[in-house]
């Protein structure tokens, strides 16, 4: 499973819908301090279901929407679509693709969709629990992240091992039916 493509449309800088085609192997990013390269992997963890803003370096979480630069206005909403190669079956879904799509309007509305159907953020957490995909998992080490680990409790670090034996599922499920 590898991530094919990555499509932004009013997401922070990204005024204009932007298409990132990707290959297997690795992709670098650069370009100047402050041109966006950070808002990429914010619009990868966004689109996964990060429901922090504090995490997406904002404050709150419309400031993910375009606002506008000096000659062009604010957008009212911002639209990411994540696109993952599915060849290999590893989600146990029976497509080829898997795109998941998170849309946020400045009204407050919000959606997920899943290859293009309404869907709930339960299922896309749930889906990618195990994985190694998803906001907090392995496959996307941010900044600090590396730190955090390390200087993590016991306890914490543990939650990581966890997801890489495919667990963590097994015990949030667990937890869910305790709390009924
Ligand atoms: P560095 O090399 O310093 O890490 P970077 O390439 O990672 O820089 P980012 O942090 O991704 O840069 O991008 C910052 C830019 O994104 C700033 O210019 C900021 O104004 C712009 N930006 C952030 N949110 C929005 C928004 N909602 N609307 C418009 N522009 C935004
Ligand atoms: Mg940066």
């Amino acid at each position: 499973m590898f991530v094919k493509r990555l499509e932004m449309h009013g997401f922070k800088s990204f005024g204009d819908k932007t298409i990132f085609d990707l290959t297997p192997g690795i992709t670098v990013v650069v370009g100047p301090n402050g041109c966006g390269k950070s808002n990429i992997t914010d619009a990868v963890r966004w689109v996964l279901g990060e429901q922090s803003a504090r995490h997406l370096r904002g404050t709150r979480m419309d400031d993910i929407i375009f606002g506008g630069t000096a000659n062009r206005k604010p957008l009212s909403f911002a639209e990411v679509s994540i696109t993952l190669d599915h060849s290999d079956g590893a989600l146990g879904l029976d497509y080829q693709e898997v795109t998941v799509t998170r849309r946020l309007y400045r009204t407050g509305e919000s959606e997920y969709l899943l290859n293009k159907r309404p869907c709930r953020l339960k299922d896309i957490l749930e889906l990618f629990m195990d994985t190694g995909i998803g906001k907090e998992a392995y496959s996307f080490i941010g900044q600090g992240r590396v730190d955090e680990i390390l200087n993590a409790r016991p306890e914490e670090r543990r939650q990581i091992f966890e997801e890489a034996a495919g667990i963590l599922k097994y015990k949030t499920r667990k937890r869910e039916a305790q709390r009924r």
